[in-house]
């Protein structure tokens, strides 16, 4: 039976409509459902599973483009993939040379099959701070700039169509944040901050005109601690990207496997009504996306029937529900308000709705769900899912 959601708001992301292509539709699509009265068609996005970070050895990964791309379709799985080499350093040759960009950009579009399969060209721009000062006699590398070490850090750099060349760390037109935005906004692309370091230097990574958020549209997302072969390290991923939030900074969650072995894996979800590379791409612009550190966990999260990574207005209180899938027990579904968990719940089931009014709203906030499943990878991590935050400020 066909099933429509409630009207639609008037808000900046392009409504969904129903996935010409296949995809998981929303799970409040149909639970959220009123009778179809005479509309043309239920407002309504699909999940596609895709990567957003990945190397071949092109730079310092193993593998061709081909590998990486047949990779990504036939053995991953994905709807949707991003290959991205470095710019600069970690290896030789130093700088990207042309040809290999524009081979980049060729595979992405060979492999690219409306409907079945996405592949974006993009790369990391790589800034870092053994880079710009004092090399060491063990680090052989071309310098980026002289004087005190930035921290800018890596992020990833993608665009719809293609681009003649890439905007590369090392030239000077490009060497911060603000100036890579500003001309990559120009060429219609998109930007997102990588696995973001929260060391005091690492601030850096985000010290960019706050208007460029529109381009440096999403952050890679992480843990806080993360179990790596037996021992327990503190990455403070998710405290780093709160704390940029918690500054007013506007920020969509990714996530990317950063494989250097050519094994890109599901680790970003985007909210699309088909897929192709133009509504992956408007996906990511709208921060219509959520990341997974592992499973698959299908989520749903509105405030007020707004879509994660939206911003607006409301009158009164903030209606919160969410819908979770899981693939396995879910231990902690977290409502996430300004930083700080505001509701949680235990399921242990599979799957979970959350329903919640904030009454302790005071005006503007931001909210993002967690939701931590039991099962665990090779390390003894559990599977993690964040959606995209959404921000509210009140009309009166
Ligand atoms: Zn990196
Ligand atoms: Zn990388």
């Amino acid at each position: 039976m066909h099933k429509h959601l409630s009207p639609p708001p008037s808000s900046t992301p392009a409504p969904c409509r129903p996935g010409r292509f296949g995809g998981t539709p929303l799970l409040l699509g149909t639970l959220w459902a009123l009778p179809l009265v005479g509309a043309p068609a239920p407002d309504q996005c699909h999940v596609y599973w895709g990567d957003v970070h990945g190397h071949t050895r092109l730079s310092d990964g193993k593998g061709t483009l081909d590998d990486y791309f047949t990779y990504a379709r036939d053995v991953a799985k994905l709807d949707f993939v991003i290959v991205s080499d470095h710019d600069f350093g970690n290896g030789e040759p130093w700088w990207m040379p042309r040809e290999n960009w524009t081979r980049t950009q060729a595979k992405a579009d060979e492999y690219t099959t409306d409907g079945r399969f996405v592949a974006l060209a993009g790369y990391e721009w790589t800034s870092q701070p053994k880079y710009w000062t004092e090399v060491g006699p063990d680090t052989p590398s071309e310098r980026l700039f002289p004087g005190p070490p930035k921290h800018y850090n890596h992020k990833n750099v993608y665009f719809p169509a293609g681009v003649d060349h890439l905007l590369c760390a090392k030239d000077p037109a490009y060497m911060s944040p603000n100036l890579l935005a500003q001309a990559v906004a120009k060429l219609g692309g998109l930007i997102h901050n990588n696995h973001p370091d929260s060391t005091p230097e690492g601030e850096d990574q985000f010290a960019y005109d706050p208007a460029y958020s529109t381009v440096i549209a999403n952050t890679e997302l992480l843990p806080d601690t993360l179990q790596y072969q037996g021992k327990t390290h503190q990455v403070n991923g998710e405290q780093t990207v709160r704390g940029f939030l918690n500054r007013g900074g506007r920020t969509g969650f990714v996530a990317g496997t950063d494989s250097h072995e050519g094994k890109p894996a599901a680790r970003t979800a985007v909210l699309a009504p088909e897929l192709t590379r133009a509504a992956v791409f408007d996906a990511l612009r709208h921060r219509r996306n959520y990341a997974v550190t592992n499973a698959r966990i299908l989520l749903d999260f509105r405030l007020n029937g707004h879509l994660l990574g939206e911003e607006f207005e409301i009158e009164g209180k903030p209606r919160l529900v969410a819908e979770v899938r899981g693939t396995d027990m879910l231990d902690e579904v977290a409502l996430i308000r300004d930083g700080v968990i505001l509701y949680s719940i235990s399921p242990k089931a599979r799957s979970t709705r959350l329903e919640y009014v904030d009454q302790s709203f005071e005006g503007t906030s931001y909210y993002y769900l967690r939701v931590i499943q039991a099962d665990k990878d090779e390390h003894g991590n559990r599977s993690h899912a964040w959606s995209s935050p959404i921000w509210v400020k009140s009309a009166e």
